[in-house]
């Protein structure tokens, strides 16, 4: 069991660039803050990212490979994500900071 990722979550990439998540439904709410699914940071955009010189800067996210629910779903069929949630941007990788909500733990 884990926390489940929310909005209230700061994610950032690599080069602390935000995650700007596209929350497609408000379903699924904790503590006023929506949760986070796999389609909300599908292909996310990415801003503020400064990256080295010679390193493109990151514009979205590209995959989502780790904490991704196989049990809470949103609307059926949407993976709900959690707290270690992480995967590769175009140009790096991102990954969910913080704070942390405690309320509402899923697998
Ligand atoms: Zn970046």
């Amino acid at each position: 069991m884990a926390p489940v990722l929310t909005e209230a979550e700061t994610i950032t990439c690599s080069h602390q660039g935000t995650v700007v998540a596209k929350i497609h439904s408000r379903a699924l709410v904790v503590a006023g803050a929506a949760v986070l699914t796999k389609a909300d940071l599908q292909e996310a955009r990415i801003d503020g990212c400064k990256p080295p010189p010679s390193v493109p800067p990151c514009a979205s996210v590209l995959t989502i490979d780790d904490g991704v629910s196989g049990k809470l779903f949103r609307g059926g069929d949407d993976p709900v994500l959690l707290v270690n949630a992480k995967g590769t941007t175009n140009s790096g990788t991102w990954q969910a900071v913080g704070p942390g909500q405690t309320k509402l733990e899923a697998q």
